[in-house]
């Protein structure tokens, strides 16, 4: 990566000179996170929050995130400085006052903000002001940008502890920003999870070797508050004690090519269409429970499969509403809805309106390759 020395670079540029910028992003951002293949821009599933963490060259910073369960996108891009939708170049030219930041919108059922921020505070070194090793300049400071007022107040706690916690070692003081989230400029697309494009790309994050103490909210918690993340008994990650059947979620998308067939591939992780007619469920009618072909997660109950004529399995509902996600596809000059496994996010197909009237009218149109069904499951009514 790219850096200079030199006074004017460590240096935040004023307002009045920072670059003009532009109205709208000056190249294309990719729809879909590289790795977990969920839409990279908001708005998020309801319930989900993002967090904003600007950590050094944020090729390597974007990586520590997108493995962590509860997680459901990365992207890089600018924040906290001026210039409207900049270029890489003109952030790395000093004068848009832009850090270079990771974006993570995660469910704060499955891991919480301090667990992000604990990651955040020890895979970098927070007291290098305007630098991150040999990455020299503002766009490279260590700053966190909440989106809430309960996250800043748990910035701002931690931040504090950390700090006591680096004095302790004989470490210098934080020198992170933290200031409420504005604009979030995404990346170039050349960006975007890099470091999984780029296997052995430049990664030039380093800690300090100091944990940091996560202190406990001041408020009522709703999450975890001690750093680890944690799990409740109704969602699909503490069902995975129940159910022998689910499989872990693959971190890495090689795992994900070498467990499944090409054409479950094709289909789950890379959002493919198999040919009508061409999958082994669309004229089944046997009993049992359809899981996700990729992660083993419940999907759909046999009692709800229809034939409908299109040459796919088709399903009035979800065995339940929160196993699997919904998202707004514009590809193909189509909108459509997409459906996700919820568990691991693998594309399983879409759902229209246009099923059988009496039984709610949806039509859940999915991909055999998408899925395994379970015949020694017992007959499983939905819900
Ligand atoms: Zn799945």
């Amino acid at each position: 990566m790219p850096f200079g020395f030199g006074k004017s670079k460590s240096k935040l540029v004023a307002a009045e000179e920072a670059l003009p910028g532009r109205a709208a992003p000056p190249f294309a951002i990719p729809e879909r996170h590289a790795v977990l293949g969920t839409p990279i821009r908001g708005p998020f599933p309801a319930g989900q929050e993002t967090a904003i963490l600007a950590l050094g060259c944020f090729w390597g910073a974007e990586r520590l995130f997108w493995d962590l369960p509860g997680v459901s996108t990365t992207a890089v891009g600018y924040a906290g400085g001026h210039t409207p939708h900049p270029t890489y170049e003109e952030v790395c030219s000093g004068r848009t006052g832009h850090a270079e930041a990771v974006l993570v919108a995660f469910d704060p059922n499955l891991t919480s903000y301090e667990a992000l921020l604990k990651i955040f505070f020890e895979a970098h070194d927070p007291t290098q002001g305007m630098r991150q090793g040999n990455d020299v300049g503002t766009q490279y400071r260590s700053a966190i940008y909440p989106t809430t007022g309960q996250q800043m107040a748990i910035a701002t706690a931690t931040r504090d502890a950390y700090d006591a916690a680096l004095r302790n070692s004989g470490k210098g003081a934080v020198t992170t920003e933290i200031a409420p989230a504005g604009p979030f400029y995404y990346a170039e697309e050349y960006h975007q999870q890099y470091l999984h494009k780029v296997p052995n790309g430049y990664c030039g994050l380093e800690g300090t070797g100091v944990s940091c103490p996560i202190p406990p909210r001041q408020a009522a918690a709703t999450a975890a508050t001690n750093g680890a993340t944690t799990m409740t008994t109704t969602d699909t990650g503490g069902a995975a004690a129940a159910d022998p059947k689910l499989l872990p979620v693959a971190s890495h998308d090689r795992e994900w090519k070498e467990r499944l067939s090409p054409e479950a591939y094709k289909v789950l992780r890379q959002a493919g269409t198999e040919r009508p007619f061409s999958g082994e469920y669309v004229d089944t009618d046997e009993d049992g429970l359809y899981r996700c072909g990729a992660c083993g997660n419940p999907l759909f109950a046999s009692d709800t499969k229809f034939h409908s004529g299109s040459g796919w399995p088709s399903f009035t509902e979800a065995i339940d509403p929160d196993a699997v996600e919904l998202h707004e596809d514009r590809s193909l000059f189509m909108t459509r809805t997409e459906v996700r496994c919820a568990r691991c996010h693998s594309h399983l197909g879409h759902v229209f309106d246009d099923g059988p009237r009496d039984r709610g009218g949806q039509r859940f149109c999915m991909n055999s390759c998408a899925l395994d069904l379970d015949k020694d499951a017992a007959t499983v009514g939905a819900r």
